[in-house]
């Protein structure tokens, strides 16, 4: 699978495009763009490589993770999948916003599919191992593509780093279980694709990470 980013809203969420070359299916993952024109790139990829936008992916229902997962959902047809205990983090997203100071008007979220740990979706014939990655919020998933060595972790584990526990519904116990359990227990080479950040692999973490060892 090719994998494109884009670095998006003021707290510098990466928006990333799962697809395979010109024509292809697609599967956007934690598409959190707030502006115009963040939406416009992200778009204008799309029709550029003439995608199939086939789902939007949410490893977790944080503002900046899902400011336009309805907006993308509605455009392509096609459904939002996250984990059904953030479901109530959908509904509180503009209160997120506000939190956050964010000046930009947030509708709350609707999970149209519920996605549990163990569950495999296809995306151009390639498997995507849902992995269940409580901890920063309590419906937390993790994105694993075992064909292309890959693992997209939303805000559970970062480079040297780990995801908030401090915010509603956190907690730290969890998360350190889901980056034991589930992310350190992927082969050593896999490339950790961050929701914030640069990119890490499991090895690395497993060796160098502060927090959680
Ligand atoms: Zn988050």
């Amino acid at each position: 699978m090719k994998i494109s980013k884009f670095v998006v809203n003021p707290f510098g969420e990466n928006t990333y495009i799962l697809w395979n070359g010109e024509g292809s299916e697609a599967a956007i993952v934690d598409p959190g763009m707030m502006h115009e024109e963040e939406r416009t790139a992200v778009d204008d990829f799309v029709s550029k490589n003439k995608l199939s936008v086939k789902m939007v992916l949410l490893t977790h229902v944080h503002c900046d993770h899902a400011a336009s997962a309805r907006y993308l959902a509605d455009k392509y047809g096609v459904k939002v999948y996250a984990g059904e205990a953030d479901r109530p983090l959908g509904q509180a997203l503009p209160v997120q916003a506000q939190m956050f100071g964010i000046d930009v008007k947030i509708m709350p979220l609707d999970i149209d599919m519920t996605v549990s740990g163990n569950d495999v979706l296809t995306l151009n014939g390639e498997e995507i191992k849902v992995l269940a990655t409580p901890g920063h919020t309590p419906g937390g998933v993790s994105f694993y593509l075992p064909d292309s060595g890959v693992v997209l972790v939303g805000d559970t584990l970062f480079y040297q780093s780990i995801g908030r526990t401090d915010l509603p519904g956190g907690d730290y116990r969890a998360i350190a279980d889901s980056i034991k359990n589930e992310l350190y227990t992927l082969p050593g080479d896999t490339v950790v694709l961050t929701g914030h950040g640069s990119s890490t692999t499991v090895d690395d973490e497993k060796s160098f990470n502060p927090y959680v060892r």
